[in-house]
């Protein structure tokens, strides 16, 4: 099993010199086992992931080149790239899409309303590539060939839907987009229990959070901070935890990092391009 990350962000896009480290882009992280490529969220990330994509020799079943998308929520940083993936331009692809409803809207209103007139040029229904659309009831197991994939509810504004990897006896979860609190803690635990990589949201330092640095604080804002993240992932025997969703620039992605290490060795902070294989 693979993983790669194509957009480690969070909320918006922010290109330039001061977050180039760690990459610009938002929500966006792929994984390939057993010859299936799955792809977590479509925030801007997607584009170079698509343009990576038809470049490569797929395997095809059934003579379609399938893909396998999950959907956390559908706030902008998780959706706005997906009119900009080149697959969906493609007729050969077929994409089996996957998320909860959202305030009672489900993935295929969500991304065709983002792509309505006038704020897009193209309809969601002129894509010409093949879409599965497929509400997920969170805490159902969906089976992919030999990969396993299991969800959980998260806590965040209109809600967001964590997800777990099982392949060749390894384990992956992609938790973004949840605010820490005592109700969810044990749910997530026994979620996470035992898994090998951990991605996790930490889009807020502590001091921010809790409005010690005079902010004002963002409880209730929907995110988590490294501290959260170590909490949860110590509890559960976590092999390792991968910090992603950052709300910094890279200077202090570099100081969240340190600190996440010196609490939980083995920590990284996800960074554009990194590759983590769990052969
Ligand atoms: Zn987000
Ligand atoms: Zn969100």
């Amino acid at each position: 099993m693979k993983v790669k990350f194509w957009g480690v962000r969070g909320s918006i896009p922010v290109p330039g010199p001061k977050t180039s480290k760690y990459g610009g882009n938002t929500s966006c992280v792929e994984l390939n086992c057993d010859e299936k490529t799955i792809i977590f969220d479509c925030g801007s990330g997607v584009r170079a992931l698509g343009l990576d994509i038809v470049e490569r020799d797929f395997v095809e079943e059934n003579g379609k080149k399938e893909l396998y998308v999950f959907f956390s929520h559908v706030h902008w940083d998780h959706i706005q790239g997906f009119p900009f993936f080149r697959p969906t331009f493609e007729p050969e692809y077929e994409l089996n899409i996957y998320s909860s409803l959202h305030s009672g809207v489900d993935i295929e209103s969500a991304l065709r309303g983002q792509m309505e007139k006038p704020y897009f040029p193209i309809r969601l229904k002129d894509m010409p590539a093949k879409m599965n659309f497929n509400e997920i009831k969170i805490g159902e197991d969906i089976q992919i060939g030999r990969i396993e994939v299991k969800s959980v509810s998260l806590n965040h504004p209109s809600g967001s839907v964590g997800y777990k990897i099982i392949c060749n006896n390894k384990s992956v979860a992609y938790i973004t987009d949840h605010e820490h609190n005592e109700r969810s803690k044990q749910r997530l635990v026994d979620f996470l229990k035992e898994t090998n990589k951990v991605i996790f949201d930490a889009h807020y330092t502590p001091e921010e959070y809790s409005g010690a640095d005079g902010s004002g604080g963002r409880k209730g804002w929907g995110h988590g901070t490294w501290k959260d993240a170590v909490e949860l992932c110590r509890a559960a025997n976590v092999d390792q935890l991968i910090l992603t969703h950052h709300g910094h620039e890279d200077t202090e992605i570099d100081k969240i990092e340190l600190l996440t290490q010196k609490e939980f060795p083995g920590s990284i902070a996800a960074y554009e391009g990194l590759e983590i294989d769990l052969c």
